[in-house]
């Protein structure tokens, strides 16, 4: 039988599944990254890891294909100018691990938007033909697909929500050195950036009020229990996602936007504050995208990779 590879390749974990022919999940399993070495030692664990797999298999099993998530830019060819997280310089994972699989399809992607290939195809996006990933952790990142394609642009910026900044009043900079960018406020430092600035500056009453630190999932905790301040703080940020979602419908009108990523565990608290942020700006359709949650949550990055390759990207 054959089977694929969906290889997810994080800062500090590397996540792997292996899937039939027809894309469901067989096994899943994870390492530890190796980052000695300048990265290095990261592609001949991922192909130990593989091999191992298919050794345990007596046979059974041969190799279709294996698709890999890439914390950073990704050329069409696989070329990694650089990619910060995994120490990579001027790097080609595809042409490394083709040199121990010359006879198998190897594709990579950016890690988000083959997160968004996974969504689209399994998860909160398969009823829809053009779908928007945007994911909410410790920034705000994203992919597009439309009609089963990621968008990749000219340069591999489509999807790169995060910095996207106009229609939010701001003063403060953005890491990138914009004013007012998405990111400074629907990423998980941004709701506790604008939490802390709230407590600063209104009278309101919050159970945060005594803490010296807290999380955006403390946040989000004490909005669902009814605090004012944290609800406040909640509107602001999914506010600001909600506007940027309106400058996407109004430039390629996608059919459903998908909210993942640690922040979107909020759930029903966040969806409703974006949706009618976003109803707000649309112009001329009244009804717009659906905007939903992911469903696929970890296993967004390892199935879509598979998708990738699968798909012959
Ligand atoms: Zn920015």
């Amino acid at each position: 039988m054959k089977v694929f590879f969906g290889v997810d390749i994080g800062g500090t974990g590397v996540k792997f599944g292996a899937f039939d022919q027809n894309g469901q999940l067989i096994d899943k399993w994870s390492i530890l990254t190796n980052l000695s070495d300048s990265g290095q030692k990261i592609i001949p664990d991922v192909v130990k890891s593989i091999n191992t797999y298919i050794a345990r298999k007596e046979g059974l099993y041969n190799i279709g294909g294996i698709g890999m998530g890439i914390p950073g830019p990704v050329d069409k060819k696989g070329y990694v100018k650089t990619c910060v997280n995994l120490h990579w310089t001027e790097f080609n994972p595809v042409e490394e691990l083709k040199k121990e699989f010359p006879d198998v399809a190897i594709a990579a992607g950016n890690d988000a938007n083959v997160a968004a290939l996974g969504e689209y195809y399994r998860g909160a996006g398969k009823e829809y033909s053009s779908m928007m990933l945007i994911t909410l952790g410790t920034g705000v990142g994203g992919g597009i697909v439309i009609d089963g394609k990621v968008l990749l642009g000219a340069n591999g910026l489509a999807g790169e929500v995060g910095h996207i900044s106009g229609g939010i009043a701001e003063t403060e900079k953005c890491n990138c050195g914009n004013v007012g960018c998405i990111d400074q406020f629907a990423s998980a430092t941004g709701i506790v950036r604008i939490m802390k600035k709230l407590l600063n500056e209104q009278d309101g009453f919050s159970k945060l009020c005594n803490k010296e630190k807290f999380t955006a999932k403390d946040v989000c905790m004490a909005a669902e229990q009814g605090d004012e301040l944290a609800l406040q703080c909640i509107d602001i940020c999914m506010s600001a996602l909600g506007t940027g979602l309106a400058f996407f419908s109004h430039a390629f009108d996608p059919e459903v936007y998908v909210i993942g990523g640690g922040v979107s565990r909020a759930g029903g608290l966040i969806i409703d504050v974006i949706k009618k942020a976003y109803l707000k700006r649309l112009f001329l359709i009244d009804k717009g995208a659906d905007i939903k949650l992911a469903t696929l949550g970890n296993d967004a990055g390892i199935i879509g990779a598979c998708m990738l390759v699968m798909n012959g990207e």
